[in-house]
């Protein structure tokens, strides 16, 4: 029977390894538009839900990692460095990546190439000052990029993004007079916690929406979600929040699903950083589904 089309282009991972997981973490804490326009700080009660990720469930998560010897990487505005220096530097010290995600979560599609470079640059100091690291990754924040965008991540040493949705294989993203092409780690709405596990009022979150989804079905859809990348050797990574999974009945769907993927054996869990870095040495014939989205 001739190899299918999936079958064909299914890439290359370390150690013969099946597929790739790369799991990730968007450790928001209160930052986001409500700290942006200021009404945060007339909300005392939802800077305490955002808060909760970092004080609390951030621990939480990293003992249940280190327990399963699994790397993840979070992404983290740097506003919540300088709040929780301590909770930040046992990510890494543990082991685990830190990447970029804005100072305060700015949506980067609304900034003029100026104010992106003034929050990475904001950004790196902090996280040089606090931490002695130079993160190399970045996942946007609320939503998308300005046409400078890439530019200004390249510039500001970023060498991979976990940002967008065209495939669920890393490829690569070329820029107009950059010799090198930034990494794309593509996530999906399928396998963020939001997605089926946020609920908060004021602001209502989801809107008009007064419930969440059953745990067990969350945990399902999940594990579909490995599986069928797992099937067919791709990389799969995640967009979960601590403050939405990291909680204590919660936290046992991620070990659920962590266990999953161990007993299925042949997967490479790695950081983002790591991931990006073997698939610029090993996979740079993949085709990129579309350079448009880096110039759109
Ligand atoms: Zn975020």
């Amino acid at each position: 029977m001739p190899a299918t089309d999936i079958q064909q282009t299914a890439p290359r991972w370390p150690q013969g390894n099946r597929s790739c997981v790369a799991l990730a973490f968007d450790l928001d804490g209160p930052t986001g538009d409500a700290m942006l326009d200021g009404s945060i700080w007339r909300n005392p009660s939802y800077f305490t839900l955002g808060s909760y990720g970092p004080w609390r469930a951030l621990g939480r998560l990293l003992d249940m990692l280190g327990d399963r010897k699994v790397p993840a990487t979070f992404f983290v505005p740097a506003w919540v460095v300088e709040n929780w220096p301590e909770q930040c530097a046992a990510i890494v010290a543990r082991g685990h990546e830190i990447g970029y995600h804005g100072y305060k979560h700015e949506a980067f599609w609304t900034l003029d190439a100026d104010g992106q470079r003034a929050v990475m640059e904001r950004s790196a100091r902090v996280f040089d000052e606090y931490l002695g690291i130079r993160p190399v990754g970045f996942r946007t924040p609320s939503g998308d990029w300005g046409p400078d965008t890439i530019r200004v991540l390249m510039e500001a040493g970023v060498r991979y993004s976990s940002s967008m949705r065209g495939d669920d294989r890393p490829y690569l993203l070329h820029t107009a007079g950059m010799a090198e092409p930034m990494v794309e780690i593509p996530g999906r709405w399928e396998m963020d916690d939001y997605a089926s596990l946020a609920y908060h009022r004021n602001p209502n979150f989801p809107a008009s929406l007064d419930r969440i989804a059953s745990y067990d079905t969350t945990l399902d859809n999940w594990r579909r979600e490995f599986d069928g990348s797992h099937r067919d050797g791709l990389c799969l990574t995640t967009l979960f929040h601590p403050k939405v999974s990291g909680k204590p009945g919660r936290i046992a769907l991620l070990e659920s699903l962590i266990d999953h993927m161990h007993e299925q054996g042949g997967v490479w869990f790695a950081t983002c950083r790591d991931v990006a870095q073997w698939w610029r040495m090993n996979n740079a014939d993949h085709a990129s589904p579309t350079s448009q989205e880096a110039s759109r």
